[in-house]
């Protein structure tokens, strides 16, 4: 099997497993108990809380952790919103965002908050002037994923930031940082709240986090006891988050030497199909190794995916999160519908081999080959 999907879900790491079945067979107590059971859990969490904090030097109160990505996204967007609503309606967030975030828009749209997207230049980049003037004094929230799930796009949070707070000092800056953490390294004090999940950095699935600074106000959208994770109240999963911290600990550990491996490899993938009339690579310089998104300009990426899953290789369209026919991405780099409608995703990883990349470059060549015969054939 050649798996290179790893912006999709990555396979558990080994030890972080360990470390989940560990602290569920051992610490069975639950938490928010106050017999000496669940004093050795809330120890056992506590100093797993405090692992991710001091790696992100943020502080333990700032952390909620919750059932992924989506859900952070929702506590952050509506629960800030909310909390707000006095000070504005309007939330600015950009055309390359996870279909999740369009998701909660069209909800908070729903509910008489007015949504405006920022633009973009062709490598991807938000365009700072046009983020500027759509800049309002009630412009309470402004939403920028770190990177683009789709091309791998990284956005400069921190000159975002300066541009949004000298604009308005009152709008909130939340950035899904899913695709980012782990994979590049991210600084949490460039925005006012951040998502992530656990499943991209090899991780359980089944959890995420919410950051959010503790001068931000926000309206819960749960209730219940319990008296860790506020925003998210009940039971803390402690064997999820011990095991989410590990996984944190590890994917941030080595992260520019996994950046340099998984360059080259992207490399070599965009040397060899760019060579292909009908291949598009949509990268630019601003995009992260470890996501290369491609168009296929005369043969449907749904059949060539199906095609190269034939060869156990497998690859994702668009999002594995998104049913739409057409890349939102691409076609805000590129405009161009043509090439938005048919693309295709390949993840990397620190596990992906040279051996894997030529095995994927020659199914990649037979499959091609096949399908446009094919394709030749019909017409
Ligand atoms: N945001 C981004 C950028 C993502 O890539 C994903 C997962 N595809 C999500 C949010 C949703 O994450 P989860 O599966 O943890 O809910």
């Amino acid at each position: 099997m050649i798996y290179l999907d790893y912006s999709a879900t990555t396979p558990v790491n080994y030890d972080v497993l360990e470390s989940y079945i560990r602290s569920t067979r051992d610490f069975s107590g639950n938490p928010n108990s106050i017999h000496s059971l669940g004093v050795k859990s809330k120890a056992l969490m506590n100093s797993a809380i405090k692992q991710i904090s001091d790696t992100f030097n943020i502080l333990e109160s700032e952390i909620t952790f919750t059932s992924g990505a989506t859900m952070a996204n929702n506590l952050a967007l509506i629960g800030t919103s909310l909390a707000n609503m006095r000070e504005g309606n309007h939330i600015i967030v950009s055309k390359l965002e996870h279909p999740s975030i369009y998701e909660i828009c069209k909800y908070l749209e729903s509910i008489g908050f007015e949504i405006s997207y920022v633009n973009n230049d062709e490598d991807g980049l938000v365009d700072f002037e046009d983020l500027k003037r759509k800049i309002r004094p009630d412009t309470i929230l402004v939403s920028i994923c770190a990177v683009n799930s789709e091309t791998g796009i990284r956005q400069p949070l921190k000159m975002l930031r300066q541009i949004i707070k000298k604009e308005n000092n009152n709008t909130l800056f939340h950035s899904d940082m899913t695709q980012a953490l782990g994979k590049v390294s991210v600084n949490l004090h460039d925005v006012d709240l951040a998502s992530a999940s656990a499943h991209k950095i090899y991780g359980p699935k089944g959890i995420g986090l919410l950051y959010k600074n503790s001068h931000v106000s926000m309206t819960p959208l749960l209730y219940g006891s319990g008296h860790v994770n506020l925003l998210n109240p009940g039971t803390p999963p402690v064997p999820l988050i011990v095991a989410f911290a590990k996984a944190i600990r590890l994917a941030t550990t080595d992260i520019d030497k996994r950046e340099n491996f998984i360059r080259r490899l992207n490399d070599k993938i965009v040397d060899d199909l760019k060579k292909y009339d009908g291949v598009l690579i949509n990268h630019s310089k601003i995009c992260i190794p470890h996501i290369l998104n491609i168009s296929l300009m005369n043969i449907k990426a749904e059949t060539f995916l199906h095609a190269l899953e034939e060869h156990e290789v497998y690859v994702s369209t668009n999002t594995a999160c998104s049913s739409g026919e057409i890349s939102t991405t691409v076609m805000a780099m590129y405009r161009d519908a043509k090439r938005a409608s048919s693309t295709l995703r390949i993840s990397l990883s620190h596990l992906t081999t040279t051996d894997e990349i030529n095995k994927f470059l020659l199914y990649f060549k037979m499959v091609y080959e096949k399908l446009s015969f094919l394709k030749k054939e019909e017409s």
